[in-house]
């Protein structure tokens, strides 16, 4: 049987009109601003008066440490948030938007795949409502103030070494990771090294997706730390005065898009932070939002369930003051069965055995969820070329973990295909039993927060923080920095910092080889192992393929 591609499926969709889709929220057309026919942003006045609703339940989907190919979070974030309509409980889903960079890289679009994914995904994929391109335009405008700073005189006496200040643009671009900048003579400045991130690693981006709203936002881009003096005392992005400025050119981008899901219900995608040096998921505003206007909403966190839904809870739910209700952890055969330790290039063929051994992954994921004190369903993401006998090891496992597994076959169907997760899920919720708890303290010291994580999360031994370190992460805590929840960028393929490490190993350390102060979104990032900030593109990049067909229809993206 052949099926139709990710993008032939979009463009067949019947699309509603945004305003339907805004009416069923209860959200009326003077507050929904239109960005074309099915795309809007929600007005800031109109969330101003949703604060005394009361907040519908989350529901976080997650998943087992992924394989290079995606293990299918997003597809099944809308599968599910469409099998919960579809058994008729109102739910919105809330997802990130997406990077340029890496769909002209590698193929795999942000908008979820087959039967269970979010409309226009062309648009979702691509400039979207220009919200990244604030970004970007944001962050230059403050890089472009620090230069001039300096050229002017650079009375707040900047150390040019010492410019952590980046730039970013939204493009996978080796060539831009070390720059040379100011070069070209006196009147273009004093030269200076510095280099460009991908936009979704900017700073400004984890401020976005955690702020509250615009009084808040403009607070915290005036909090990060722009650079240092020869002092080593730090310069913030309010010494420069750049903060208001960025500020009106986040206004739109701060307000959440709405669009659909192929069935017609409601979605929210806003923001995009990076998963290693940033927390991975949607903006606060949204979810917040989204949380007054429905019973359940569905969001994604990225990655595998030891980076990305331990920063949920870990930062999210603890600076929004939310909680998740149900955590779906994701699983595939595929992934369970290289967890197992098979190559990609033999994951067609029937295995039962490496699905049971790879199962030890799902198993420690389980544990750690509920160590949030949040109930867990386990859903079989359902690939057409996986057999009853490899589905049945996975489901024999996870009841022996006192969990339920449910196959979803939401990618083929769409919600009749969820519709039993769904169940699964509302029934958890209806239960009422989670009893959120963050795993550490505010008030806990950084290194311990970092020991916690690895060996609490990770099941390490112990974390390797040598003496340079742990002076920086006291002194911070010496400037009032203590209190902040750790942000731990490491491999999402291992519990450990080596990538080839699949499976539940143990009998390891996470080194840590450098932390950095993110002093405006308000985290402590602990760098544990190679992380790119600024990704490349692959020897045949997926733009070469595409392209405008003779319809005007996009073709190749997907
Ligand atoms: P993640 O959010 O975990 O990165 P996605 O949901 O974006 O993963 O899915 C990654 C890719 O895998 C997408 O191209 C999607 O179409 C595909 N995919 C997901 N689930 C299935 C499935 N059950 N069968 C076939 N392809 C799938
Ligand atoms: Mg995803």
């Amino acid at each position: 049987m052949a099926f139709r591609t990710d993008i032939e499926i979009a463009r067949a969709a019947k699309k509603k009109p945004i305003q339907e889709i805004g009416a069923a929220l209860g959200i009326p057309p003077e507050h929904l601003l239109p960005y074309g026919h099915d795309k809007a942003k929600v007005g800031q006045g109109f969330i101003d008066g949703l604060k005394d609703r009361p907040d519908g339940k989350l529901v976080l989907v997650t998943a087992v440490n992924p394989t290079p190919a995606g293990e299918g979070k997003t597809t099944t974030t809308v599968g599910l948030g469409d099998g919960l309509n579809r058994i008729g409980r109102n739910a919105v889903v809330c997802i990130r938007e997406a990077s340029l960079g890496p769909n002209f890289g590698m193929k795999g679009g942000a908008a979820g795949g087959g039967l269970a994914q979010v409309v226009p995904m062309e648009d979702m994929n691509l400039h979207f409502t220009g919200d990244f391109h604030a970004i970007t335009s944001a962050h230059s405008l403050l890089a472009a103030m620090i230069d001039n700073h300096i050229y002017w005189g650079n009375e707040l006496d900047i150390d040019i070494r010492r410019v952590v200040w980046r730039r970013v643009v939204d493009m996978n671009d080796r060539a831009l990771r070390q720059i040379t900048a100011s070069l070209g003579g006196v009147a273009n400045g004093f030269p200076r090294e510095t280099g460009f991130d991908i936009t979704v690693a900017s700073e400004v981006m984890a401020i976005l997706c955690l702020a509250r709203d615009l009084k808040d936002l403009e607070e915290r881009l005036g909090a990060m730390i722009v650079a240092y003096r020869r002092d080593k005392t730090p310069v913030y992005c309010r010494d420069i005065g750049a903060e208001g400025a960025m500020t009106v050119l986040l206004k739109d981008a701060m307000q959440p898009n709405l669009v659909q899901t192929l069935e017609n219900n409601p979605a929210f995608v806003h923001g995009g932070p990076f998963a290693n040096i940033a927390h991975g998921c949607n903006s606060v505003i949204a979810t917040k939002t989204a949380l007054k206007l429905a019973d359940f909403v569905v969001t994604e966190a990225g990655f595998g369930a030891d980076l990305g839904a331990e920063k949920f809870m870990n930062i999210k739910c603890r600076k929004a003051g939310i909680a998740p209700s149900v955590v779906v952890v994701v699983a595939t055969v595929r992934a369970m069965k290289m967890n197992g330790g098979v190559a990609r290039a033999d994951l067609g063929a029937e295995n039962v055995e490496a699905v049971k051994a790879g199962c030890a992954n799902l198993g420690r994921h389980i544990e750690n969820v509920k160590g949030f004190g949040v109930p867990v369903v386990v859903a079989i993401n359902h690939f057409v070329t996986d057999t009853d006998a490899e589905v049945q090891a996975v489901k024999d496992y996870v009841e022996g973990q006192d969990a339920e597994a449910v196959l979803s076959r939401h990618w083929e169907l769409g919600s009749e295909g969820s519709a039993p997760l769904a169940e699964a899920v509302a029934r958890l919720a209806d239960a009422d039993t989670a009893q959120f708890a963050t795993l550490y303290p505010d008030a806990m010291g950084l290194a311990d927060k970092i020991e916690t994580i690895a060996t609490r999360i990770y099941r390490a031994d112990g974390v390797v923080l040598d003496g340079k370190l742990r002076a920086q992460l006291k002194d911070w805590e010496d400037q009032g920095y203590g209190d902040l929840p750790v942000c731990m960028a490491k491999t999402q393929y291992s519990f450990t910092t080596d990538p080839t490490l699949r499976g539940a190993p143990t009998g390891f350390t996470i080194p840590v080889r450098e932390v950095r102060l993110s002093a405006g979104a308000g985290f402590v990032v602990a760098i544990c192992g190679e992380i790119m900030t600024m990704p490349g593109l692959p020897k045949a990049p997926a733009a070469q393929s595409i392209r405008l067909n003779a319809a005007g229809e996009i073709e190749g993206l997907f």
